[in-house]
């Protein structure tokens, strides 16, 4: 029977995981090598969308994700960090054009929701965007969308599982894993403690084919970083999530607004000790366009600047459930974590304590063919 499960990473995934395991029951430690949230969760533009997200199976996953959002924010008392405010897009040129109205026609198949706005339907949204940068028509609009705010999302999670008996051991490595015959036995942590484990979940983000290599495990992933910059505070009204061609932007908390495009990706460099730093031109790009949709943003000054990884494993599907040749080890892997964990991290959960959920996993398997193609 599993009664002690261990759970290695403290983000969204981790905090996910240890909260639905506690309710079940379990006696959880959930171990991270640094601060909770200190990885990618601290360092993600954590938009809540099922946007263009294909297979299938992938976008209920993510659809699923929201709605266990959605529920979770309802049932908690002062739950919000959670903000469905909705998401505007549209492009600049004709093959932007074609992407999206192809984007629109694809979820709208799905059963999703998606409007096309026109300049003055998007202003009436957002009133302190500059008129002059919106198209005529062809804005499209995804109401049910929006962000989360992940700190607060997993310090709820893991005090509440820290009030129902779970341990959390923060600033300690996972260095080992005894694996014997097909069971992982224990996790041998940097401070040499040893946990005994029924079962152990890899929640590691980025790090995660480094614990699935501990367990004899090839993970392949293709990770990418990601560049956020978040602005001082504005007295400006932005209620929900902006993509705009040249700048993707949402609210951060006080005034700020947090700020990303994929057009400066590319600009966070990795030193030989591993100390990362980010082009500054790169940083004026991004809020030079922010400032031209916001002029109000004007005003405002950069406060910080982010790099997150994305973990992204090699098929770009989230790798999720059990390992047939290890039954007792399992992954909550993915991209999109931030839509996806609370929904994902509670299946994961559920199966590790003996319940079937073949049917929602079954394009997620670790053993699935395109995962080792790649
Ligand atoms: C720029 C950017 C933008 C993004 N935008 C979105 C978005 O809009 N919407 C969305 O849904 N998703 C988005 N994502 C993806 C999303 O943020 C991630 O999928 C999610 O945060 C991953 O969470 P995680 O818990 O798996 O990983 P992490 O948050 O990285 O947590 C893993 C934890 O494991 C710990 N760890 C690692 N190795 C060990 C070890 N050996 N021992 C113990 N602990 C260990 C780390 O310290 C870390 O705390 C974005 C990501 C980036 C980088």
């Amino acid at each position: 029977m599993v009664e002690h499960v261990i759970v290695i990473g403290a983000g969204v995934y981790g905090a996910a995981v240890t909260a639905a395991l506690t309710r079940r029951g379990a006696h959880v430690t959930v171990v991270d090598a640094g601060a909770p949230a200190g990885g990618t969760s601290g360092a993600t533009f954590s938009w809540t969308n099922s946007c263009g997200k294909r297979p299938r199976a992938y976008h209920d996953l993510n659809v699923a994700g929201m709605a266990a959002h959605r529920k979770l924010a309802a049932d908690v008392p002062h739950g919000d960090w959670y903000h469905e405010g909705g998401n505007l897009e549209w492009a600049a040129d004709d093959a932007g054009r074609v992407e999206l109205r192809k984007k629109v026609a694809g979820v709208l198949d799905y059963g999703y929701e998606a409007q096309w706005l026109s300049r003055v339907e998007a202003l009436r949204l957002e009133p302190d965007m500059d008129p002059a940068e919106l198209p005529e028509d062809e804005i499209a609009y995804f109401p049910r969308e929006g962000w989360i705010e992940p700190s607060r999302l997993i310090g709820h999670l893991l005090s509440s599982a820290v009030a129902d008996g779970a341990e959390l051991v923060a600033n300690d490595a996972v260095t080992g894993l005894e694996v014997t015959a097909g069971t992982v036995r224990a996790v041998r942590l940097t401070s040499r403690r040893r946990l005994a484990a029924d079962a152990v979940v890899n929640c590691a983000g980025p790090q995660a084919a480094v614990i699935a290599e501990l367990a004899g495990l090839v993970l392949p992933m293709r990770n990418t970083r990601g560049v956020l910059v978040s602005s001082s505070p504005a007295a400006i009204s932005v209620s929900r999530v902006i993509h705009a061609p040249h700048v993707h932007l949402r609210p951060d908390g006080g005034g700020r607004l947090l700020l990303h495009t994929h057009e400066i990706d590319g600009a966070a460099q990795v030193s030989g000790t591993g100390e990362i730093s980010v082009d500054p031109s790169a940083v004026d790009k991004v809020i030079e366009a922010g400032r031209a949709l916001y002029p109000g943003l004007r005003a405002s000054t950069v406060e910080g600047v982010r790099v997150g990884e994305r973990p992204i494993p090699g098929d770009g599907l989230p790798v999720l459930g059990r390992v047939l040749a290890l039954p007792n080890f399992h992954f909550a892997v993915s991209h999109s974590g931030a839509t996806l964990s609370v929904h994902a991290g509670d299946l994961v959960a559920g199966e590790a304590l003996g319940e079937n959920h073949d049917e929602a996993l079954a394009a997620f398997r670790f053993e699935r063919p395109a995962l080792a193609a790649r």
